[in-house]
């Protein structure tokens, strides 16, 4: 790490931080403890904490700073359009000209069956949104009975009430007893963690046939929808087997059920393709986006929805009571579609398939034969190193789940890549503009991390 200036007060922010802030997705009293890292600035894939330190940011912020951090074409288009209008709703027959540009543009993007989006805050919303459009959708199909949602445990949805229950995160449901009624959820298609005795062929057809079965248990006549990831991003980045969405999609086709994909990682290039659908020759019906749909410079999301759905809802339907006060805010869409322009620009989606996808992926790939690495895995720009006290032996864990995780992840942390912990496999998935030479950092602080974990763990007698 470099040590730049250290203008910011990192002491009494921390103070401040732990008096009056509640973070998501954190445990306080350790946090308090600690401090919070305070991040001040950021430029490419680069971070500067408020000590100085460059630090590289391995996950894209929260897997959505698609073209990289500072870019001022999207802080001028932004300032421009607050300078024109600042705020209008898109309610009672409005509209603005932000709205439809991102609109037309989306529908452009999207796969052929995508005409229509319906604007929203962020992933979440989209969620919440997808649980009431489905529900609507077979009232108004004259199949009111139509109103089971299914989704796979571990699957990320969001943090909402409607995203928390669609997911499959126990620990979610666990506060406050979710899921709501109506929602369930099958096996994930998580070779590594659950294939057993199978070939990552086998277990890909077995776990598609999970739903086939949950189905069959609930009634086609009950089941509204199936959601999923085309790849589980917070669940672990979860790649299924080759086996498992060919085998899905011929599930559904024979089944009156429409297919939710939640793009809101696989969406806008993640993959080496603009959606991960698209990636996996998904014909979804309607798809959650948000995360790189504005790289995140301001919160935006939307719900493409598929011809066939939208036809219902346009021609069988009356008002559909459901919006958010921010759906399309202008400055978003502006943030929004001058991200897009600089990815179509900049052929950043070809440079993730053609180029810097294949060049990390070949390094990534090799980490793979270190001693504290059981597997590893990425597709385009988004992949994870399984941690093992025991290479090669896919049933051997570290005790204490989670702890040789967190392990790694402060040890990456402090060598100057964020990468993320799940439970104990160690997440990447960075900015698209990532360079060759800032490839090969990444690689050297990962492999560092590693060995710098191992002895740790061989100290401490937790690996063989
Ligand atoms: C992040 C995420 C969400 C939730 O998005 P928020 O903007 O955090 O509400 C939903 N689905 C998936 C697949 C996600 O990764």
């Amino acid at each position: 790490m470099t040590l730049t200036s250290n203008i910011y007060p990192t002491r009494a922010l921390q103070e401040a931080d732990a008096a009056h802030h509640l973070h998501p997705f954190s445990e306080h009293r350790t946090l308090n403890a600690e401090g919070s890292r305070v991040i001040v600035a950021a430029e490419g894939v680069w971070l500067t904490d408020s000590e100085g330190n460059r630090i590289m940011d391995g996950m894209a912020g929260l897997w959505c700073t698609q073209i990289g951090h500072g870019r001022q074409e999207v802080v001028e288009a932004v300032h421009r359009q607050m300078q024109e209008l600042d705020y209008y709703n898109l309610f009672f027959k409005t509209t603005h000209p932000p709205a439809v540009a991102l609109a037309e543009k989306l529908a452009q993007l999207t796969p052929a069956q995508f005409n229509h989006v319906f604007f929203v805050g962020s992933g979440s919303e989209a969620n919440d949104t997808v649980f009431r459009m489905v529900r609507y959708y077979w009232d108004l199909m004259g199949k009111p009975g139509k109103k089971h949602i299914i989704g796979r445990w571990n699957g990320y949805h969001g943090s909402t009430l409607a995203g928390t229950s669609l997911g499959g995160m126990k620990g979610m449901h666990e506060q406050g007893d979710l899921p709501v009624p109506g929602v369930s959820h099958i096996a994930q298609p998580y070779w590594y963690g659950e294939g057993g005795d199978m070939s990552p062929d086998e277990f890909g057809i077995w776990a598609a046939n999970q739903l086939a079965e949950e189905i069959d248990r609930i009634g086609e006549d009950k089941v509204a929808a199936f959601i999923a990831e085309p790849i589980q991003g917070a669940g672990g980045v979860i790649i299924p087997p080759d086996t498992y969405w060919p085998e899905v999609a011929r599930i559904l086709k024979e089944r009156d059920i429409l297919f939710v994909a939640d793009e809101v990682i696989t969406g806008f290039g993640r993959t080496g393709e603009w959606f991960g659908s698209t990636f996996f020759g998904l014909e979804p019906d309607l798809m959650p986006i948000a995360k790189g749909l504005s790289s995140g410079y301001l919160p935006i999301g939307g719900v493409m929805v598929s011809d066939k759905v939208a036809d219902v809802v346009i021609n069988k339907g009356g008002e559909f009571y459901h919006g958010y006060t921010y759906s399309g805010h202008p400055a978003c869409c502006a943030a929004a579609l001058a991200n897009l322009s600089i990815m179509e620009n900049e052929k950043i989606v070809d440079r993730v398939r053609d180029d810097i996808g294949p060049y990390l992926q070949k390094k990534w790939i090799a980490l793979g034969e270190h001693p504290l690495v059981g597997e590893a895995r990425m597709v385009g720009l988004v992949g994870a190193l399984e941690l093992a006290p025991s290479k090669g032996d896919r049933t051997k864990k570290f005790a204490n789940e989670g702890t040789v995780g967190t392990i790694a992840r402060d040890t990456s942390f402090s060598n100057g890549l964020v990468m993320r912990a799940v439970r104990d496999s160690l997440i990447l998935s960075p900015p698209l503009v990532l360079s060759h030479e800032e490839a090969d950092e990444l690689v050297r602080i990962a492999e560092k991390t590693l060995d710098d974990t191992y002895a740790i763990l061989k100290r401490d007698g937790k690996v063989g």
